[in-house]
């Protein structure tokens, strides 16, 4: 039930209840009250008559005491008097006069119980009070029955009856006491009036507060609550609104900051409360994806972790990830529903190689299909998510676009889509700089591992891999060989056709070698024009196997440098690791000692290493 219906019925309630007890109240005063005064006029009534008796009996005049009743009758409400004789009396001096001896039942009974009578005479017109007292005989200081009367002290001699009129007495008890119910009534209900409207000012008050504290907890704090009276209560209304005010005003500021960082156009009937908490848990949650993708190694690893946030966070199961060739017009799959390195499964395979076929590439913004169907020709079908929406979300780096996330819906997912875009917008945000600095980063170490002439690694890169390459080896109980290769007589080149020839021909051997080994093998440019090669998984005779290989596309190519054609041979040392030493340093210098063997021996050769070949090292 509402509180103003609860106050009106308690205050109608109470007025009522008061009303009725102060008519019962009345009611019982009314009836007491009257009858008390007709009772105490009855008995003074009754003691005159008693007292007149006795003076008649004393002074020998008891005969003519109907006159005196007579003439008592004519008194204002005094309607009739009657003496009525007990036995006593009728068996000392007889019955006396007609109507002397009782004449009713009430007579006899008081004359025989000697206790008075008092009551209302029912169905008269007039309101008769009526009183039969008893009077009794005994003496006092002026009179003694019993010198005339012949009965003991305390008897009843008689009784005496009289009716009052009472119409009076009703009429002016009736108006007293009327007066005072109606004017405490009224004050009664002036009473309840008045608290009823305070009480009503106070639920109006509680209900606009229920009303603006029910707002607030939906998110909007622009409920405000009438002022109703200038007293405490006005003072509590105006501090609701002044705090509601200030909550509104700073939240407002709070979501429109949180709303600038994450880039997000707070829509206007949105729950302020939830949307903020909503953009500050997504802050929290980049702030920490950032702090993890800062401390990993590889792009790889951030884009896994991207495609985590997307699946888990965002519960999109379709979705790729394209990194952008710098420099290149090419593309390539990162992740493709959240596989590593998968082929293009939503675009055409032609962005790969033209990324400009891709519309968020490049115009460098998002491409949404919720907006335009077919808005980017190069997305293939939907396939298997008949109606899908795609948006296409570029990764900005430096100004240019360094990838592309897309995300691909069905139909009843897309309006969250369009609602998470934002978000996943600023986990793109956040990770476009350190994806772009990792990729910078690799490049550059990638860069000091490298041989710029050849594009081999280089010596520094061996020194880094090599515990890796051992502790691969030692793990899966392998073995690999070490080719240390040398150009023959390599200082005539430089000295007939000039350095520059020189290094093409350094180029053209280190392609020669890169072809003729497996791409898991490893080609080293270990010094000027001295190489060294891995070969994983190699056991003696499959390493002397590849080294005369090599050999023999050396003798055989055919060098064109400076306008002229001419012919290399190389001379290549053959050690294995463990099976000649358990140190990998160890098992490069064996190599080299087989490879100065080899020059010594005549050049254009192979030579496995040999233990003495060591032993005579004196020499070397
Ligand atoms: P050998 O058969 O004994 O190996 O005779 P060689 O002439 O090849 O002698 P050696 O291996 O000692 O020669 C090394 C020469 O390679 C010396 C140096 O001028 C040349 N060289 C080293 N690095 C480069 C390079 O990057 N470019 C060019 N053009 N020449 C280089
Ligand atoms: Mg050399
Ligand atoms: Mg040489």
């Amino acid at each position: 039930m509402r509180l103003s219906r609860k106050n009106t019925l308690f205050f109608s309630g109470l007025a009522g209840l008061v009303i009725l007890a102060l008519l019962l109240i009345g009611l019982y005063a009314f009836r007491h009250g009257y009858v008390t005064a007709a009772q105490s006029q009855a008995e003074m009534a009754a003691e005159i008559v008693r007292i007149h008796l006795t003076e008649a009996m004393l002074h020998g005049a008891i005969d003519k005491r109907g006159r005196f009743l007579e003439r008592l009758q004519a008194v204002k409400g005094l309607e009739t008097v009657r003496i009525a004789r007990g036995p006593e009396l009728i068996a000392q001096y007889g019955p006396g006069q007609e109507g002397s001896q009782p004449l009713d039942v009430v007579e006899r009974q008081v004359i025989d119980s000697g206790r008075p009578y008092f009551g209302l005479v029912e169905g008269t017109d007039d309101n008769l009070f009526r009183a039969t007292i008893p009077y009794k005989a005994g003496k006092d200081a002026s009179s003694d029955c019993l010198t005339c009367h012949k009965v003991k002290n305390g008897s009843v001699l008689g009784a005496i009856s009289l009716s009052l009129s009472v119409t009076e007495q009703r009429r002016e008890t009736a108006w007293t006491i009327g007066s005072i119910v109606l004017v405490i009534s009224f004050f009664a209900l002036a009473a309840a009036l008045l608290s009823q409207r305070t009480a009503l000012s106070l639920i109006a008050t509680a209900e606009q507060v229920h009303e603006a504290v029910d707002k607030a907890t939906r998110g909007n704090y622009g409920g405000r609550i009438d002022i109703q009276r200038n007293d405490e209560l006005g003072e509590i209304t105006a501090g609701v609104n002044r705090l509601l005010a200030h909550l509104s005003k700073g939240l407002g500021a709070i979501s429109d900051k949180v709303a600038r960082l994450i880039r997000y156009d707070l829509p206007p009937s949105d729950n302020l409360l939830d949307t903020t908490a909503t953009m500050v848990d997504c802050l929290e949650e980049v702030s920490l994806f950032k702090q993890a993708i800062e401390e990993d190694e590889t792009t790889e690893e951030i884009y896994h972790r991207l495609s985590r946030v997307l699946h888990e966070e965002f519960l999109i199961d379709h979705f790729s990830i394209y990194e952008v060739d710098p420099g290149k017009n090419h593309m390539a799959p990162a992740i493709i529903d959240g596989i590593p390195g998968s082929a293009c499964r939503w675009c055409d395979p032609e962005i790969l190689q033209r990324a400009d076929a891709c519309r968020a590439k490049r115009t460098g913004h998002p491409v949404d299909s919720g907006q335009m169907t077919d808005i980017c020709t190069s997305f293939a079908a939907c396939g298997e998510l008949p109606g899908c929406r795609h948006v296409c979300i570029p990764i900005i780096q430096s100004g240019a676009v360094g990838g592309v996330v897309q995300l691909v819906t069905d139909q009843a997912q897309a309006s969250l889509l369009y609602k998470m875009q934002p978000f996943i917008q600023v986990y793109l945000r956040e990770s476009a700089p350190v994806l772009e600095s990792k990729r910078l980063m690799a490049s550059l170490r990638a860069s000091t591992l490298t041989d710029p002439m050849t594009g081999l690694h280089n010596r520094r890169f061996l020194q880094e891999y090599s515990d890796t390459l051992t502790s691969y080896t030692h793990r899966r109980q392998s073995q690999f060989a070490v080719l240390m290769a040398d150009l023959d007589y390599f200082k005539q080149v430089n000295d007939t056709y000039g350095h520059e020839a020189g290094d093409a021909v350094l180029k053209q051997l280190a392609k020669i070698l890169k072809e003729s080994v497996r791409s898991s093998d490893l080609v080293i440019r270990y010094g000027g024009e001295e190489f060294l090669l891995i070969l994983r998984d190699t056991a003696r005779e499959a390493a002397d196997a590849t080294a005369e290989k090599i050999r023999v596309a050396v003798e055989n190519q055919k060098i064109q440098i400076a306008g002229t054609v001419i012919n290399k041979t190389i001379s290549i040392g053959v050690a294995i690791y463990p099976e000649d030493s358990g140190t990998f340093w160890q098992v490069v210098k064996y190599a080299d000692v087989a490879l100065y063997k080899a020059k010594e021996a005549g050049r254009n050769q192979i030579l496995h290493f040999q233990p003495e070949m060591w032993e005579g090292q004196g020499a070397y």
